[in-house]
Order: structure tokens, then sequence, then C-alpha cells
């Protein structure tokens, strides 16, 4: 090639060149709030990103899961067989909640140890305590404190699907493109409430009236009570931080005795060891008193079971309570899912 034909090829090439590059640099310009948008998507939470929840009570754990499918990461702190009126909040549990999107808890001074903590996290993030939304008149008595309110809501589920919906409402606040999604899927999960509190209705009904009476370690069933007709007797009070005296015992014994009660129930999430006295008293009185089975009062069973969600505790608490007092209920529960070792 002649020496100002190479100089004409360079020249081109040149040009060629530059005209490629300032395309390229012009794409770039186009890319970069782009990419600006992209790597920020996840700090701020935009579409796709899951909704981190962190939820102090299986309860209202599962009710999450439920509402938000795969669009969400729940963790619960805490687990089966944890007394939420005495847990703590570990140095782990700090550091979930720090990091989470939405701080979900139960309120009614439920959590009575984390209560400060929680409302201290308040003034920086997002966190709700859900059933502190429901109406007042629909709330029981505190035994021991006039100003509060007895936390156990969840074992009557008509109560419970009002926690449920608040829980539901502070999730699309924290996600309100994902409204439609978590309104659909709460009202599916709202719909088997209504079918577990209308079983419960019809199995607690054919329990005969002299036995309608459930004693248990701790005042937790009082809405349960309420709901189905039945007199309830905790030999701890609404909270488990104040230790049943000798006198509770032996006043328990002579109420057991005096009027024939033939069952009475342990708690997954407290100790038996009072149940075991009032037995042995009972016993000692010449009346037998069995223990009729172990009731999820506080916290769900196992995780990964039917009786590690609120549906399958509800049903085993029910199933187990009807069978004990003389009435009738399928032993594997409302939907055939109750497993042996729970009956
Ligand atoms: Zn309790």
């Amino acid at each position: 090639m002649p020496a100002n034909e190479r100089a004409g090829w360079a020249r081109a090439g040149r040009v060629i060149l530059t005209g490629a590059a300032r395309r390229y640099l012009r794409r770039c310009a186009l890319a970069i709030p782009a990419l600006v948008v992209l790597l920020a998507a996840p700090l701020v939470g935009q579409a796709g990103e899951r909704l981190s929840i962190v939820a102090t009570t299986g309860m209202i754990a599962d009710a999450a899961r439920e509402i938000g499918g795969d669009s969400v990461e729940v963790e619960g702190l805490m687990g089966p067989g944890i007394d939420p009126h005495s847990y703590r909040q570990t140095r782990s549990d700090i550091v979930a909640m720090t990091r989470a999107d939405l701080v979900l808890w139960h309120g009614l001074y439920l959590e009575a140890q984390m209560e400060e903590f929680l409302q201290r996290l308040a003034k920086r993030q997002t966190v709700v305590a859900v059933a502190e939304q429901l109406p007042r008149e629909r709330l029981l008595g505190h035994e021991d404190y006039d100003d509060k309110r007895d936390p156990h809501v969840w074992m009557d589920p008509s109560l419970w699907a009002k926690v449920v919906v608040a829980i539901r409402d502070a999730m699309i606040e924290a996600r309100p493109d994902r409204e439609a999604m978590f309104r659909e899927r709460a009202d599916a999960y709202l719909e088997r409430i209504e079918r577990l509190g209308d079983w419960a209705a019809e199995v607690t009904s054919s329990v005969p009236d002299e036995a309608r009476v459930l004693l248990t370690a701790h005042d937790a069933f009082a809405y349960f009570g309420r709901a189905y007709g039945f007199e309830v007797i905790g030999i701890q009070g609404i909270s488990t931080e104040s230790e049943a005296g000798l006198r509770r015992i032996r006043d328990l014994v002579d109420l057991l005795v005096e009027r024939r009660i033939g069952a009475v129930f342990v708690e997954s999430s407290v100790s038996d060891r009072n149940i075991r006295a009032l037995v042995e008293g009972a016993e000692s009185r010449g009346h037998a008193v069995r223990i009729a089975g172990t009731l999820y009062s506080d916290a769900m069973g196992p995780a990964g079971t039917y009786e590690g969600t609120y549906i399958g505790m509800i049903d085993h608490n029910i199933t187990t309570i009807v069978r004990a007092l003389g009435g009738e209920a399928p032993a594997d529960g409302m939907q055939g899912r109750l497993a042996e070792a729970s009956r």
C-alpha cells in the first residue's frame, strides 16, 4: 500500500474510532442513571425486593407469612415453648429488629420484658403493636393491673381475625405497591380463620354443661371461655410473672374436689409443676384428676408442623379440650391434620 494511502486509512480509522467512542460514551451516560436506580433499589425497598419483617410471637409471624407469601421474609423471635411474658430480646434479636423493614409485636403488655426496648425502637423505625388496635370494648380486663387488658386475644379466632387485619394494614403501609396481593391473600387467610371459629363453636357445643370448666397453668384462656361458654381457671394469673402460692394450690384442690372436676391441662410454654401439685393434692383427698393433654397457650407447636401454625395450634387446643371434657370432635381435628403425637 502506498504511503499516502496508508495515511488516508489511518485518518479514516481515527475518525471511525472516535465516532464509536463517542457513541459508547453517550450510551454510558444514559446507562449511569439506570445503574444508580438498580443499585439503590434494594436500599429503599423498591419493586422486587422482599419486605423483611420481624415478629415477636409465632402467631403474628404466621399471619405475616400467610399474607405476604414469597414477597416477604419473616423472622419470628419466640419459638415453640417460649413464654412471651418473660421473654427478653437477645443480642441477635436486636440486630434482626434493627435491620428489618417492619417490626410487628403484640402489645397489651404481653411482651412485658421487651416493651421498653420496642418503644425506644419505634422512635426510629416502623414498629407496630398489632393487638393494640383492637376495639377496647372487645378486650377483657387484667386481674393484676387495673389499667391493662388481657393480651391472650388469639384464643378467640373472631378476635384474632381483627389482629390479622391490623397486620395486613401494617404490611400495606410498608409496601403500598403490594396492596392488592396482600389484601387478596389476607382475605383467603381470614376465610380459613372464620371456618376455624365456626368449627370451634360447633364442637365445643357438644361438651356437657357440668364439664365446661377449663383448668390450666395460667390464665390464657379467658377469651376462649367467653367465645365458647367455658369457665376458665388459671393457677397463675394472666401473666406468668407471679408464682402461685401454696394457698392458691390448696384452694384449687378444694375446688377440684368439690366440683368433681376430672381433667386439667398443662401448657407448652409454662412449667407443669403447679398442675402436678394440684393432681397430687386432689388424689390425696381421694379425687382422681387426670392431666388431659398439653395446650398451646402462648406459643405454637414445633416449626414445620401443622401445630406450628395458628390454625393448627387452635385446632389442637379445641380438639384436646372438647375430647377431654366429654364432647365430640374427631381425634385428628378439624381437617384431619393433627399429628398422632399431639392428641
Ligand atoms: Zn400468657
